[in-house]
């Protein structure tokens, strides 16, 4: 059969059609709302680099988490900025640091709102990378020991999923088993498996305030060219004990979501980075189209590669865009 007999314009002549023969569809509750706080300070703080998002207080944080909670997401990303930093990021594991703070605050506030936390040092090392540095070079298996004491503070505090970003050899491995010897044995850890070592981190680093880095990141995160790589990193993880997997930057990385669709059964999530988001911001603050469309494209495009969980700075507009049109 084929033209005339078939037509496929035949589903989709109206909208009750394109909705009914929709492949894939977004949903809020699969949303995750990324944050920043700050320490030591009293009033929200807008991010040049990223049209529309702030850096928050302990106080303002928990109104826009009230918002996030309105608009029918229910889970958040937490990260952290410190007032201090040191050689071996020290805030990132103190039971009164600014995370740790907020997430008993968000906790006390919204007992129904499950709180991710970010685990690694660069937010909180005065050379703004991921671990311990000594000449030059990344001591991996030192800092596994303070990613252990990181995580277990956030325990502690009652934060729901730990989330180590900073693609450290052996890094789930670590985190797991110094959860199960504090007999934390139902926490699980999404593991920023796949993390390119891309230029769409760009804006973060002005949100997190890490300032110029001496040297990259080139040695620990993968290089944009690896396909093959992805699929070990993820086994590796998974090894190690990884309860959900991420892929991140989002929009560039589809063909590599859809590969480990393909290749494994726990869920992933894909990450919309800064650089992500502000190119469409920027674009549809250009006119070179509509914003919301835009966002609503990209997370179809999630979705339809086989990511089961969107982290996107658009969380919170998409979900309130979807609650109006239905
Ligand atoms: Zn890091």
């Amino acid at each position: 059969m084929k033209f005339p007999e078939v037509r496929l314009q035949r589903l989709k002549k109206n909208e009750n059609f394109r909705s009914l023969f929709a492949e894939v569809r977004l949903d809020s509750r699969d949303f995750v709302a990324p944050l920043f706080v700050k320490e030591g300070i009293e009033h929200p703080e807008a991010i040049s680099t990223m049209p529309d998002i702030f850096r928050h207080s302990l106080h303002s944080i928990l109104d826009e988490v009230g918002e996030i909670a309105a608009s029918g997401i229910s889970t958040i990303l937490l990260f952290g900025i410190p007032k201090n930093k040191d050689h071996e990021g020290s805030a990132s594991y103190d039971s009164e640091g600014i995370v740790q703070k907020a997430i008993r605050l968000i906790k006390r506030d919204f007992p129904e709102i499950s709180i991710i936390a970010d685990c690694c040092l660069c937010d909180y090392t005065t050379h703004g990378h991921c671990g311990i540095m000594e000449q030059g070079c990344l001591k991996n298996d030192q800092t596994l020991k303070i990613l252990q004491k990181v995580a277990l503070s956030y325990a502690e505090a009652g934060v729901d999923i730990i989330a180590p970003s900073g693609s450290m050899d052996g890094m789930v491995g670590a985190i797991r088993k110094a959860l199960d010897e504090h007999r934390h044995y139902l926490m699980p850890i999404m593991s920023y498996a796949i993390k390119y070592a891309s230029c769409f981190y760009g804006p973060f680093r002005e949100a997190g305030g890490i300032g110029t880095l001496t040297g990259n990141r080139r040695h620990h995160q993968m290089q944009p060219s690896q396909r093959r790589e992805a699929v070990r990193e993820v086994q590796l993880d998974i090894a190690e004990g990884a309860d959900i997997v991420m892929v991140k930057p989002g929009m560039p990385y589809l063909d590599i979501i859809r590969d480990i669709r393909e290749q494994f059964s726990l869920p992933i999530a894909t990450y919309q980075v800064s650089g992500e988001y502000a190119m469409l911001k920027v674009g549809a603050k250009a006119h070179l189209f509509d914003e919301v469309s835009a966002f609503h494209e990209s997370f179809i495009s999630f979705k339809r590669a086989g990511a089961d969980i969107i982290i996107s700075y658009y969380a919170k507009e998409m979900a309130n865009f979807l609650n109006k049109r239905s």
